[in-house]
């Protein structure tokens, strides 16, 4: 596992996880993970590798919790595994490619499963060769069974899922080919599959995206590689082949069914076109997909360059660009007639069996003929080994024969892939912070990676470093992503931001006189210096007070009133409501009440209720039907911390008038409080009447009692007196040391200080209203 969160919370970080192509080219799939969401990208299979051996290591993943898998290209080492996880994993996620992708993929893998051990028993003609026919890992009911299931994406549409957004870019390298720009939590993730940035005959070259991301997941298959520039290529393709032809050889060129095939193709029948001497020797694109292919091509003009897209304009509805003139398209190799020279682009493209192979196999052994490698060639299969110009090669056929190779092989590579310059030149223009290298061999990705980090190496430990991983399959990568959070202004206090700008610019620029709409659309930084320096309400670091609205991922800053036109939400009041009963009458709880809070507002008193208000805030009903004890509602509105603290203490001071020793109780059968008698109960349970006070010899002994008598009913037991002029109060976490004599209160919470403290306060104002009360008993 790597590790680099640089003292970022881990919950905060970005998880990659290769479950393949990751220091390989082939079975491409990746987990992403970032604040709970899980994005799946590709999942291919490998194209050397056969059964179960050629999936991703899907095992060592829950794929149940998977909430997007989006495809990057019809290849099969992106796309190859795809029926299978639909079909026979917990995978319950939704499925995106693009449409061009989609209508491929379909008779691509249809193809795959006839002719390779995917599809065990269900191989035929030149497929077959598993060394496992029983691997019968998806078939072609669970391609159809799960088609439908997957959705489509147009280039350059955003598409919002669950918190997760996504945008689909032109990727060059194939038909429907695309690079994924993700964005969760604020987090942007470019993820580029395999891509191109060098127009050919039809495809557009990769794109960048107008927002810089903060990760890069990029393809590296060429690692430092050089390619020859497409005229290069072109040229010496064409020049083999003319020469081959001209001493009578015959030429193979094995080609994925789909991708680099048009395009060759279209070299040819244009160089074809130009050359009499040659159009009599026939072209023939030989996959049992031919004829779906040209159909897929021709319907899908309309997302490739303009190259096509104007020629296709151009030769009206009859026919199109990929109607080529000099190619015959063919099935299998029972329709085509090997007599003499003659050009076959045919599929597989790394010959691991069908039409190429048939083909490879006859032609080899006779020095005129030629093999061109026009694509990537993947370790470990016939492809990569012809480069190598073996003596001999294994047939397909007969696995027990071996035919002799003097067949001439060329390495002339079309792969739209990036090599070293131009994906350079990418990352310097897409400017990502972190990158991440898959879809390439160990030591090119390696020899990238060391490219990259000496070309950065000057931005080493500033904020602007760039750090780069190379992961391993089935290795985890935790990267620490620093919180990034930014709230949306709406509403009304958006608006009181335009119009203190309106101000500013009507006191800079007068004779502009903006409307509040046209402000809106103006770009501040590239108006007047003036009202830039003057802009206060826009200013950085200036501080709006709103709710905070999260959706997903998005934050909104908005006034309580535009709650619900810009969010769908309302809002309600949250009533608290506690009900209590006591041993006390109305008279004894007003004038607990008017001890604690000096006034109490009664709005109501007639014979089945009274009610009081507290400091405008609390309600206090009493049911006066019921004469056994006293029925008490307290009621508050839940709006704020003050209004649950208040209600707190008037509860405790309710209980306290019938539960503490030091309370003082009315002594009268009459709801009439003007005639109540009033008997001070002291600790020891004496009783005695408070005009003549019991320490009426000492002030200082009667305010400590007062005092402490409101503490404990709002404290209850948590009030421990320490010796005669000393108490401690323990409330929570929080101690507090409270000087009787001095009136100082000590407390590291200024909350708890501050409220003893105005008890305290209001127990010493207390001795006038409590003399007065006692006059009027
Ligand atoms: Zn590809
Ligand atoms: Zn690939």
């Amino acid at each position: 596992m790597t590790v680099d969160i640089q003292g970022v919370d881990e919950s905060e970080a970005f998880n990659f996880f290769g479950l393949g192509g990751c220091n390989e080219v082939g079975r491409s799939c990746h987990i992403i993970e970032y604040k709970n969401k899980v994005i799946m990208l590709d999942a291919g299979i490998h194209p050397a590798l056969s059964g179960h051996a050629s999936f991703p290591f899907y095992d060592e993943y829950d794929l149940s919790k998977v909430d997007i898998l989006l495809i990057s290209h019809f290849h099969l080492d992106h796309a190859g595994s795809l029926p299978y996880v639909m079909q026979h994993t917990n995978f319950k996620g939704k499925v995106f490619m693009t449409h061009a992708t989609k209508a491929v993929y379909r008779w691509l893998l249809q193809d795959f499963v006839r002719v390779t051990s995917i599809g065990g028993e269900n191989r035929s003609e030149g497929g077959g060769g598993s060394t496992d026919g029983s691997s019968n890992l998806y078939t072609d009911d669970d391609i159809m069974n799960s088609f439908d299931r997957i959705e489509t994406i147009d280039y350059h549409s955003t598409i919002e899922f669950d918190g997760i957004r996504f945008t689909a870019f032109h990727a060059g390298h194939v038909l429907g080919a695309c690079m994924y720009f993700i964005e969760i939590g604020g987090l942007k993730v470019l993820f580029t599959g395999d891509f191109s940035r060098e127009e050919n005959r039809h495809l557009h070259a990769a794109e960048i995206p107008p927002t810089r991301p903060d990760i890069l997941i990029s393809e590296s298959t060429f690692g430092t590689g050089t390619l020859e520039p497409l005229p290069e290529l072109e040229k010496r393709l064409t020049q083999n082949i003319h020469a081959t032809l001209t001493k009578g050889g015959r030429v193979l060129m094995p080609v994925f069914a789909l991708g680099n095939a048009q395009e060759l193709l279209l070299i040819l029948d244009e160089y074809w076109s130009q050359h009499e001497d040659l159009q009599n020797i026939n072209i023939y694109y030989a996959s049992s997909l031919a004829k779906k292919c040209m159909a897929v091509y021709q319907t899908y003009t309309s997302v490739m360059n303009d190259n096509i897209r104007l020629s296709s304009a151009n030769s009206g509805q009859k026919s199109s660009p990929f109607d080529f003139k000099f190619i015959k398209s063919i099935k299998d190799v029972s329709k085509f007639q090997d007599f003499g020279p003659s050009v076959v682009v045919a599929s597989p493209g790394m010959l691991q069996g069908g039409i190429s192979r048939q083909l490879l196999e006859r032609w080899s052994p006779d020095p005129k003929n030629l093999v061109v490698m026009t694509g990537f060639s993947v370790e470990g299969t016939m492809a990569k080994e012809l480069l190598k110009e073996p003596h001999t090669i294994q047939s397909f056929v007969n696995p027990e024969l071996t035919i002799p190779r003097r067949i001439n092989v060329q390495d002339i590579s079309f792969a739209a892939h990036v090599d070293f310059q131009q994906n350079t030149s990418f990352i310097e223009k897409v400017n990502p912070s972190k990158i991440i290298l898959v879809h390439g061999d160990s030591v090119p990705m390696g020899r990238l990676k060391s490219a990259l980090l000496s070309k950065y190496s000057s931005r080493k430990g500033t904020d602007q470093e760039v750090r780069v991983y190379n992961p391993k399959n089935c290795e985890e990568l935790k990267i620490g992503i620093k919180g990034i959070k930014i709230a949306k202004v709406l509403g009304s206090l958006a608006e009181e931001q335009l119009i203190e700008l309106k101000k500013v610019i009507e006191k800079t620029i007068p004779e502009t006189n903006p409307k509040i709409e046209e402000i809106e659309e103006m770009d501040i930084d590239k108006s007047k210096e003036e009202v830039k320096e003057n802009a206060g309400p826009i200013k950085t670091g200036q501080l709006l007070s709103g709710v905070l609205v999260a959706k997903d991922f998005d934050l909104n800053l908005l006034q309580l009133q535009d709650l619900h036109e810009y969010t769908q939400l309302s809002t309600s009041i949250v009533k608290s409501k506690i009900n209590l009963k006591i041993n006390a009458d109305i008279s004894l709880m007003k004038w607990h009440l008017e001890q604690m809070f000096g006034y109490i507002n009664i709005i109501n008193d007639d014979e089945e209720e009274w009610e009081c208000v507290v400091m405008d805030i609390v309600d206090i009903f009493v049911d006066r039907k019921k004469l056994d004890a006293l029925y008490i509602t307290v009621e508050w509105i839940n709006d704020n911390l003050m209004a649950d603290s208040l209600a707190d203490s008037i509860v405790a001071i309710l209980y306290s008038i019938d539960s503490s020793p030091a309370s003082v109780k009315l002594s009268s059968n009459s709801h009439n409080h003007s005639h109540s008698h009033v008997k001070v109960e002291n600790g020891n349970g004496e009783i005695s009447l408070l005009d003549k006070p019991a320490h009426a010899n000492s002030e200082i002994t009667s305010r400590i009692h007062r005092i402490s008598s409101l503490l404990e009913a709002q404290f209850g037991e948590s009030l421990q007196s320490q010796g005669e002029n000393k108490a401690i109060i323990k409330f929570g976490k929080n101690e507090a040391k409270i000087d009787y004599l001095s009136l100082s209160v000590e407390c590291a919470s200024k909350v708890l200080r501050d409220r003893i403290e105005n008890i305290i306060k209001r127990g010493c104002s207390l001795a006038a209203p409590l003399s007065q009360y006692q006059k009027t008993v």
